[in-house]
Parts: C-alpha cells; structure tokens; sequence
C-alpha cells in the first residue's frame, strides 16, 4: 500500500516540476519493447494503474504500437526479438540543474546559499545549535548558528548523523552506472526501454548529439565516494542489454565517449536485492536534535520538504511555512509550449543554428535571452556552447572551479562530442572572469580532465 502511495504523489509531483520548469523535467514518450501478447497485457496492466494513481490526463495515456508501427517508429530496436511495444509518457528529469534552480530561488526568496562548504561537526550540548563547517576551496572554518539543523546529505546522511554521537548506519547505497554514446551509434526516436532477463529496466534517452543509457543497480558496500568507480561488469551489463534489445553491430567499451556513477541513497529493510529496496523516504529527529531526511525521489522532493518543515515545526523553536509554494515557476520556467517550441524561437529569433538552441532552451530555459546578452560567440570553433554560458555560470550559478562549469552548469562531461577539447576553451573564459593565474588554470584543467578520464578508465584495461 506504501508503495502504491509513492507511485501516486511521485506521478503527481512530476506534472508540477514540469509546470514549475519545463525545460528541467521535459515530458517524452516512453517505448517499451515488449515479445509477447502476455508480456503486453502485464506491462499495460501497469502502465494503466499507475496513470490512474497520478491522473495522468487522456491525451497523454499510453498507447500501443504493433509491429509495423514499432518498425516505422524504432527501426533500430529488434524485429526479431519485439513484436509490439507499450508506449507511455515520462519526464525526462535534468537533476543538477533542477538542485540549481531550486537553489536560486530559495537565494531570491532570502535564503544563504553556500558552494564547496562541508559540514565537518556539530556545536551546542545537549541540543545541537550550529554546524562547523569548512569552505573545500579556501580551507576557510565557520560556525553557522542556527534554530533547526536538516540533514539532507543524500549517501552522506549517515557520516553526518553521526557527528550527534554513535548511531547504527541506516541507509544502504545502490550504485548506477550512465554511459554515453554518439547519437548515431545509437539514433532512436524517442526514450526506450530495455527490460532485462533479471527484472531491471534500463532506459536509452537521446540528448542532443549523445544518446545515453543506464543504470545499473548494484549495492555498494563502503562508504559514500562523490565519484565511484566503474567496473567492466558495469559496462558489459550495459553494453550487452543494449546488444539484447537493438539490432545493431557490437559496442566496444572503447566507443563510450563519456560515463558516470551515482550512489543512490536508500533506507536499509533487511531486501539484498537493491532493484526490490523500497524508494520510500523517512526523517529521523536524532539525540542532538538534528532532523535526517533520507531515501526517496529525486521528483518527490516538495512533498519530502513539507515532511521536513512540519518535523521542524514540532521539534524547534523556529517558524517555518506550511507547504511548498504551488504556483510560480523556477527560473526559467516561464514560458509557453514546451522546450521544442521554445528552441525553435530561438533558432529564428537570435538567427541560431537549431542544436545550439535546443540546448540553450533545455539548460536555461526563459534565461536564454540573458545568456545571449553575456556573450554569443562558440566557445571554440564548431561548439554549441557559447561564451555567455561560462560568465552565467560563474556570475548567477555559483560555479567556482572548471569542474562545476564542464559537469553540471553545462553539462558539457556528458552530452558534449569531444568533451575534453572545451576545457581549454572554458578554462580561459573563467579565467578572464575570476582572475585566475595561469597555474591556476593548469591545475584545474588537469583535475577535471583527471575525473574525466577516471569514469572511463574500464577503456585502460
Ligand atoms: C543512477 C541513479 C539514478 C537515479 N534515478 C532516479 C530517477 O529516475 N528518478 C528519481 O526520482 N530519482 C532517481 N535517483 C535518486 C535521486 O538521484 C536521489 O534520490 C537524489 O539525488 C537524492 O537527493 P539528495 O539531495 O538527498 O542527495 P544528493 O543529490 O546526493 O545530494 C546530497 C548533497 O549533500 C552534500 N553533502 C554531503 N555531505 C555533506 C556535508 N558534510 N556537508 C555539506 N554537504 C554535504 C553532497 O555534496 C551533495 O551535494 C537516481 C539516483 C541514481 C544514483
């Protein structure tokens, strides 16, 4: 029945970040390959309960595609192994830059946003009242004072819990692997899915010149890295459900252009298998008074804050608003249509070529306009990504090293062909922007362009 719960207000969740922002959870439709009439029934079977959980509306309800329309619609998926597929609509979620927005609009509702600061303790006895915490870049301490103290350190949570004193771990941490591959390694139409022999799914999604697939679900037994490692075993896993479900010539791991590793942070209930470990989200008041929000959903993280201030509302002597705000937009979320509409404005209005566009709608959404301003020029030749970008980020985002600018201001890491060649080009941008030496821009080009190449070092072996 819990489960059921989740299912429902996640569904509905996601409508309202897509109604907040647009361009950062951008609806797509969902093809899901199916062998059999039976295996059909069972997966529309799903597909429609959940529609039903999250009013999803009628125009917007799966449908089904028969051979000749899979054929005409996914011409890469296997013939052979798929007769039909189940076609339903998702929202394909930019997570760094959504954490951003929110970010921004919590600093322009008045809140203090701080980059690169690390909780390292807890000051106050018996009840905790500040955190200690050091600035990553300058080295800098301070002691933050405050009435309530949340912990949302995501696979963090329990290193942090424990600063209140001993405390059994409660969280269980699930690895999941990404790669990227050149779109016309692997040029679908829409969002497909690949269901594979042991119960997972992983997904294919097209994002501009690349086209990505994942994830892997394995348990991690250490503690909490920001960058895990990427075994053989992750990318053949990948790699051969990729071969399963499209008729296409075999991927060699040396073909991935870019891959990365997540942790998810998941609430330990005695189920070894992570793909059955509830997604459910909990809050714990531990012995210093410090509130933990742990597990659930990246889309249901409104609903996770209004648990967060009410926990707040009982336990501290602070006063804090009843729910999330309903209406209003992100920033950048104000605009009409969708992030197609919106790239071909673009295109027209500012005489851009159409990827270049696209992205400038899918990243920043209504900002667009104000990143032209900074700058419009590529940031080398043949780029999509121009000047303006880089001075956004550093002036309105908070990026303060190369690492926040390639990876998740423009995301370039991930979605860009030839990546690495746009470090020199960003580095210098930033450079005239912050003052940084020339060393200092050695340096960080070579610590970035070292966490590149370690996500991709399966392709040294
Ligand atoms: C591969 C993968 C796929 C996923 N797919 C989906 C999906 O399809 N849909 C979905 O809804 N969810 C998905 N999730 C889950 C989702 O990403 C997480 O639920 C979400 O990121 C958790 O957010 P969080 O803010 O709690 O943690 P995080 O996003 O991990 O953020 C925690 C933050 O705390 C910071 N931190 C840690 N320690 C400290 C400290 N001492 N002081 C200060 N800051 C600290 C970290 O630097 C980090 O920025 C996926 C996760 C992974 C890994």
């Amino acid at each position: 029945m819990g489960e059921f719960r989740i299912v429902r207000k996640t569904a509905s969740e996601r409508k309202v970040i897509h109604r907040m922002a647009k361009h950062l959870a951008e609806p797509r439709w969902m093809v899901y390959p199916t062998a059999k009439r039976s295996e059909q029934a069972l997966v529309r079977l799903g597909v429609t309960a959940y529609e039903l959980l999250g009013g999803v509306a009628r125009h917007e309800r799966h449908q089904t595609w028969g051979r000749a329309v899979l054929k005409a619609r996914e011409p890469l998926i296997d013939q052979r192994a798929f007769r039909s597929a189940v076609v339903f609509r998702e929202y394909v979620t930019d997570d760094a830059r959504l954490v951003l927005a929110n970010l921004r609009d919590a600093a322009a509702q008045g809140a203090v946003v701080l980059n690169h600061c690390r909780v390292v303790d807890l000051r106050g006895d018996p009840k905790a009242s500040a955190v200690q915490a050091t600035c990553n870049l300058t080295r800098r301490n301070v002691t933050i004072g405050a009435g309530a103290i949340v912990n949302a350190s995501g696979p963090w949570v329990d290193p942090v819990r424990r600063m209140e004193g001993p405390v059994d771990d409660r969280l269980i941490l699930s690895k999941g692997v990404h790669l990227t591959l050149a779109s016309d390694r692997l040029p679908v139409n829409n969002t497909v899915t690949m269901p594979m022999p042991d119960g997972r799914t992983l997904f294919v999604v097209r994002r501009g010149e690349a086209t990505y697939v994942g994830t892997t679900d394995t348990l991690v037994d250490r503690d909490p890295e920001v960058w895990p490692s990427i075994t053989d075993e992750d990318v053949d896993y990948i790699l051969r459900a990729v071969e399963r479900t499209f008729d296409v010539a075999s991927i060699e791991p040396s073909e991935v252009q870019a891959a990365w590793a997540g942790l998810r942070p998941l609430i330990a209930d005695g189920e070894n298998n992570p793909g059955e470990i509830s997604r459910k989200d909990e809050i714990w008041v531990g012995e210093r008074g410090m509130i933990t929000v742990a597990g659930g959903k990246l889309t249901g993280y409104r609903l996770m804050a209004e648990k967060v201030a009410e926990t707040i509302r009982a336990n501290a002597p602070v006063s804090v608003g009843t729910s999330p705000r309903e209406s209003g937009y992100l920033p950048g979320g104000e605009f009409d249509g969708e992030v197609g509409d919106l790239a071909a404005h673009i295109s027209q209005q500012h005489n851009l070529g159409i990827h270049t566009a696209h992205r400038l709608a899918s990243l920043y959404g209504s900002e667009y306009d104000d990143i032209l301003s900074l700058g419009r020029d590529p940031i080398c030749p043949g780029s999509k990504i121009i000047d303006g970008e880089i001075v956004w980020a550093i002036e309105y985002e908070g990026a303060a090293t190369l690492e926040d600018v390639f990876y998740r201001r423009t995301r370039a890491a991930w979605y860009e062909p030839n990546a690495c060649e746009l470090l020199q080009p960003m580095a210098s941008i930033m450079a005239q922007h912050t003052g940084w030496s020339p060393e200092r821009v050695e340096q960080e080009i070579a610590a970035t362009s070292a966490v590149f190449r370690s996500e991709l070092s399966f392709q040294a072996a």
